[in-house]
């Protein structure tokens, strides 16, 4: 898919603070958050919507898995966040690569969700250069 702009994050050739990768999956800030704490939870596999998604394919549980997981790390777990997934125009899709939208952290803590973005995002580069020396 060479005009998609979220295979482009995923092969690393437009940039984007990743916060989670797998083989699967790749999660990172939305460029144009709308809210402390604004994290797009992609397929590797272009799949342009929800409904592209073959029944029975389990990638939507494992982007939860994925989401629930950075709630906690963010620390917004308990404290609430949104997940949800926009279809096709009608439902104020964008990009026509699958993606859900992890929201929270409106209503408290702005400084200390950012310091969890930075810290997880720090983490991930120390451990991509630990990994390179070995
Ligand atoms: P949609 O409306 O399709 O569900 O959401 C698309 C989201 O992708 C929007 O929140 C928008 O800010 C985000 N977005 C669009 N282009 C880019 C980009 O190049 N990089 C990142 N990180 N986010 C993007
Ligand atoms: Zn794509």
């Amino acid at each position: 898919m060479d005009e998609c702009i979220f295979c482009k994050i995923i092969e690393g050739k437009v940039p984007a603070k990743k916060v989670f990768e797998s083989d699967r999956i790749v999660a990172f800030l939305d460029a144009n958050p709308a809210s402390p704490v604004h994290i797009l939870v992609v397929p590797r596999e272009h799949v342009p919507t929800l409904n592209d998604i073959p029944d029975g394919d389990p990638i939507l549980g494992e982007m939860a898995t994925v989401a629930r997981m950075i709630a906690r790390d963010l620390g917004v777990a308990e404290s609430g966040y949104r997940f949800f997934i926009n279809v096709n125009r009608g439902g104020g899709q964008v990009v026509f690569h699958l993606h859900a939208h992890l929201i929270a952290g409106n209503d408290f803590g702005t400084l200390f969700i950012h310091m969890g973005v930075a810290f997880s995002i720090l983490w991930r580069k120390l451990l991509r250069l630990v990994r390179r020396d070995r």
